[in-house]
């Protein structure tokens, strides 16, 4: 193992690729899709096996590990004065169905590298070092997505979190106590001078720049909605067309208007989705009782977002009326509203003037625990680039040479910010 300061002059420190390399590998290991690609659904089997090895590591790395009451992982390393409130970081290690290998693990193996940069040294922080690993950040088996930073952060309760179903009705408290990870530290208790996240890009821009770091200055304001419409069931052969209630003509008739939506904006990067739905009892012969929906629709100006959503309250109400069902709406989120804070967007860019590195300022499109984080605490993100832009796919991959730089801006920013 070599550790080497990028520049001396300036006590610039470097970690370890090629043990982060090694972590990376054995987490897509666990829960292996396609030979490329991660299923690791949050409080899964596979979920398990990934919190175990992480804490584990974190443990042989002199963490302290504590567990709170949804799950959400806290790594610490003490600080020469440990009253102080930690220098944070951290993301997920949970995957889409049909995820890749390096969304959100990234981030979290990056922590726990500048942890073991920092023992490798024999280096101290003034303040501590807490490496976060949140559950569910994908949203892929209970919604809405970010539970664990949300109920952290006191915007989930503790009651609606456990109480969330899955789509075979299994609860998220039943789950995380079956895979031994319903921990009994209360939620939001860790106190953060500071939040840093580093997430691969997921987007094409870093790539085409040819720049290895994105420092994130802002982000697209998000609307989640869960919609379900109410028809009801008859024989698709005798039942006349002006006697229908068909749930699934109003979902196609909202769907194809959600899609417009998205065209609408799509000069200013607006985009509009409906990336789920389900009908019952969805068999032949007979006329759909009900459809559930997923609608995501986002722009990078958070009023024009909200403008999005009344577009799409008033698409729910004439999809309704044509197809002569009920709609509405049974759950919602929103996020990525201003949540950067100047000071730690400055603290990035400075480190990576002092490291002598080239970066660019970016501005996040998907959703990140880091955005509940910038809630409570001073937060800011670094991206790194990823091959074609590819995410959420089990084609997404990194390159090691091209991660590297924002792995040590972020050991770097977190140093220098635990040492003031
Ligand atoms: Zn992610």
């Amino acid at each position: 193992m070599t550790i080497t300061n990028i520049n001396p002059d300036k006590n610039i420190l470097e970690i370890d690729g090629a043990r982060l390399w090694d972590t990376l590998e054995a987490s897509g290991e666990i829960g292996k899709l396609r030979d490329t690609g991660l299923r690791r659904l949050p409080l899964s089997d596979a979920d398990r096996q990934m919190r175990d090895l992480f804490c584990t590591w974190a443990r042989n790395a002199g963490c302290t590990v504590t567990i709170d009451q949804v799950g959400n992982i806290f790594a610490r390393r003490p600080g020469t004065d440990d009253s102080l409130p930690a220098i944070a970081t951290g993301s997920h290690l949970d995957s889409q169905m049909c995820g890749g290998k390096y969304d959100g693990v990234l981030g979290v193996m990056s922590g726990l590298e500048v942890v073991r940069t920092l023992n490798d040294r024999g280096l101290e922080t003034k303040r501590p070092i807490e490496v976060v690993v949140w559950t569910n950040e994908e949203g892929a088996r209970y919604t809405p997505p970010m539970q664990g930073s949300l109920a952290f952060i006191g915007d989930l309760t503790l009651d609606e979190v456990l109480a969330s179903q899955d789509a075979d009705g299994l609860t998220f408290g039943d789950e995380l106590r079956r895979i031994g990870y319903d921990g009994d530290r209360p939620l939001g208790e860790s106190k953060f001078d500071q939040y840093y996240e580093l997430h691969i890009e997921q987007g094409p821009a870093l790539e085409a720049m040819g720049i290895d770091i994105g420092i994130v200055v802002d982000s697209f304001k998000s609307h989640g909605l869960k919609i379900e419409v109410t028809g009801r069931t008859a024989h698709v052969g005798p039942t006349p067309m002006d006697e229908r209630q068909n749930a699934l003509v109003g979902a196609a008739h909202l769907v194809v208007a959600v899609d417009g939506i998205g065209w609408q904006h799509h000069p200013q990067g607006g985009k509009a989705t409906t990336s789920q739905i389900s009908c019952f009892p969805n068999l032949p012969g007979i006329i759909s009782e009900r459809a559930n929906l997923t609608v995501d629709f986002r722009h990078p100006d958070p009023a024009i977002a909200d403008q999005m959503l009344g577009k799409v309250k008033a698409a729910m109400a004439a999809a309704a009326d044509k197809a002569n069902v009920e709609m509405k709406i049974v759950d919602s989120w929103s996020f990525g509203e201003n949540p950067f804070a100047e000071k730690c967007v400055q603290h990035l860019s400075d480190t990576a003037d002092a490291m002598d590195v080239s970066y660019m300022e970016i501005r996040s499109q998907a959703g990140h625990d880091a955005y509940a984080i910038g809630k409570i605490a001073p937060m800011g993100m670094i991206f790194t680039p990823c091959t074609g832009g590819i995410s959420h796919n089990v084609e997404e991959s990194i390159e090691l040479e091209k991660t590297l730089p924002g792995v040590n801006l972020l050991l770097n920013a977190m140093v220098t910010a635990a040492n003031r």
